[in-house]
């Protein structure tokens, strides 16, 4: 059970109470429960030029660490996804990293970003190498990452730059990477407990199959999925195949 502010918001399983949890939609589509918004749920319709929402996450600019490795063949694809290795968000989960980084650096810690920002057409090519909804979101669907509204990281020791040990590595898409995973070391499992924390009390959601993954509480309806044309992030190579199926 989870609580927020001393209320019981629901389970792991059962979602809360105002988004019951759709196992159907799987991989980092599926919300499990967090901190509720307080945000009214804002109308969006879909850009069709560059989204004036999305802003660039540098390490100058954020504070953080970033390690974007759908830019290199260290991916689920074994090829670079995207052309140019560039972390994007939608300026409200831009805020809530913000607050996440205030909250690690007197710890110690940074973030260190693996994927922000994934235009639509990135999440085809991951579908297409991985088509597995409990841990890629379906891109008919549309990923938060799509919307920028969601972020795979982990912790770094601030003075070494060592990662902490989270029991697997990014992407492993095995039950070993679930929340409450006790098959991994202890101090691999107080790691995610710690990155947990901070990125729940900054006001992130979480995805239980994903230790790395966060993202903004019920994104879906309230941000529009991008492609890179709409998002003008230039991420994608010019041969990448816009949407298809869509
Ligand atoms: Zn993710």
């Amino acid at each position: 059970m989870v609580f927020f502010n001393g209320r019981h918001v629901g389970t792991v399983d059962a979602g809360g109470p105002s988004t019951p949890t759709d196992p159907s939609l799987g991989g980092d589509a599926a919300r499990v429960v967090g901190p509720l918004s307080h945000r009214p749920a804002t109308p969006f319709s879909p850009f069709t030029g560059p989204s004036p929402m999305l802003i660039e996450i540098t390490p100058e600019g954020y504070d953080v660490d970033l390690d974007l490795l759908y830019a290199t063949p260290d991916n689920i694809t074994g090829r670079p996804i995207y052309a140019r290795a560039a972390g994007y968000l939608h300026m409200d989960a831009a805020a809530l990293l913000a607050h996440a980084v205030a909250l690690a650096r007197p710890l110690g810690l940074r973030l260190r970003v693996f994927d922000a920002f994934r235009p639509a057409e990135a999440q085809w090519t991951l579908w297409a190498a991985c088509p597995d909804p409990d841990f890629i979101a379906d891109p008919r669907r549309g990923s938060p990452h799509s919307m920028g509204a969601a972020v795979d990281l982990t912790l770094v020791d601030a003075a070494s730059g060592t990662p902490l040990d989270m029991g697997t590595g990014f992407d492993d898409m095995r039950h070993e990477s679930h929340h409450g995973n006790q098959d991994i070391a202890p101090e691999a499992q107080r790691n995610r407990h710690l990155l947990l924390g901070i990125m729940t009390a900054a006001g992130w959601d979480f995805y239980r199959n994903e230790w790395w993954h966060y993202q903004l509480v019920q994104p879906r309806g309230r941000y529009p999925v991008l492609s890179d044309a709409a998002a003008g992030t230039r991420m994608m190579p010019e041969t990448a195949v816009p949407e298809a199926g869509a």
